[in-house]
């Protein structure tokens, strides 16, 4: 694909962590980036698979960083569980492993969450940087007993940190495996869910629109699995080995989301 494509795309869909930011500091060419897009009329939304923290932390955590947003800017993996179960599982009391807010969202969508594992009807497992081991238990109390639905709202194995890297949900998702046996169906990148419920909220065609983002097993992959244009950067996780041994190669691949700045101005 010609690299000139990126001038005519009409959504940007972000990665945060590894490619507006790392941490709590802002790639210098971060603020101009989203001005540049807004000033040409074109959109772009914040795409997260990180579920421990609600959108409202995340305008804080932007604000912070001197990066105004609205709630509208953001698909975060959260609201794609809720989209996801209010389509699949309407009704449903729900076990969340998760944390208080990504509790706050299912609620605010309708739903039951209850610690009755009784009537439990499905289990979501998040990002839970409020985990023990009484929730661990909980779990493989239900999936052993119970025949329920199960999913998560994110692979990722690991929540990048200042100091290197945490348990994300995935990784709590194998250790639950190891118990049971038994897998969730995930929800967030690297599956289509958040493009395409994105591509329908803006109103956007997929050959108008890019995921970008830092990471090839989540970000890259939920855009080639939607059917978007796929922009990968070298400011975050991915080395030119895990590049090299991938076999899901992004239409582009960039140093940095900064190029972007550069052929659109
Ligand atoms: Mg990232």
């Amino acid at each position: 694909m010609d690299i000139s494509k990126i001038k005519e795309i009409e959504l940007f869909l972000f990665d945060m962590d590894g490619t507006l930011y790392l941490g709590d500091t802002l790639y210098d060419f971060t603020k101009e980036l989203l001005d540049t897009i807004k000033k040409q009329n074109k959109r772009y939304l914040f795409m997260t698979n990180n579920s421990s923290k609600s959108v409202s932390a995340y305008i804080e955590k932007l604000n912070k960083m001197g990066i105004t947003a609205v709630y509208d800017d953001f698909i975060t993996s959260s609201q794609a569980t809720a989209l996801y179960l209010k389509e699949n599982s309407p009704n449903a009391n729900l076990y969340v492993c998760g944390t208080q807010s990504l509790k706050k969202e299912l609620c605010d969508n309708g739903f039951a969450v209850t610690d009755d594992i009784s009537r439990v009807d499905c289990i979501v497992m998040g990002f839970d940087t409020e985990l023990s081991f009484k929730k661990l238990d909980d779990v493989c109390k239900i999936l052993s007993t119970r025949k329920v639905k199960y999913i998560a709202t994110n692979p990722d194995y690991v929540c990048p940190t200042e100091y290197g890297s945490v348990p994300d949900c995935g990784s709590v998702c194998d250790m639950v495996f190891n118990a049971t046996g038994k897998r969730p169906y995930f929800i967030g990148k690297p599956e289509p869910a958040m493009p395409n419920i994105a591509m329908k909220m803006v109103g956007c065609q997929k050959n108008k629109t890019a995921v970008v983002g830092d990471r090839i097993y989540t970000d890259i992959k939920s855009g080639i699995n939607a059917g978007c244009i796929t922009i990968l950067v070298m400011s975050g996780e991915t080395t030119p080995e895990i590049l090299e041994n991938s076999k899901d190669k992004p239409d582009f691949v960039l140093s940095s989301a900064k190029e972007i700045l550069e052929i659109i101005k």
